[in-house]
Formats: C-alpha cells, sequence, structure tokens
C-alpha cells in the first residue's frame, strides 16, 4: 500500500492568521473573515450579527 499523504487541516494551527491580531489559535475563516474567535467576538457586534449564540 501506498503511504498518503496527510490531510490538510482547515483549522490547524499556523493555517491561517487573523488579521487583526495575528494570532493563529482559534482563527475562523468562515464567512471570510480570517479572524480568531477574540476578534471576531469584539467585531461582530459593529458588523452586526452573533457568532457564538
Ligand atoms: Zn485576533
Amino acid at each position: 500500500m501506498k503511504h498518503k499523504p496527510p490531510k490538510e487541516r482547515k483549522f490547524g494551527k499556523g493555517v491561517v492568521k487573523c488579521r487583526r491580531c495575528g494570532t493563529t489559535d482559534g482563527v475562523i475563516r468562515k464567512y471570510k473573515l480570517y479572524l480568531c474567535r477574540r476578534c471576531i467576538n469584539e467585531v461582530a457586534p459593529e458588523m452586526g450579527f452573533k457568532v457564538y449564540e
């Protein structure tokens, strides 16, 4: 059997950086935000939606 290459992790460390603070921790690409949870929670009210209900 051939060895399969590791799958890309969509929510792993170092995949995407937060545009706001630059962390790679808990960055969410949903909605094309590219923001970490912390920043999303700060920005969400301004954008008019709740991320975590
Ligand atoms: Zn952030």
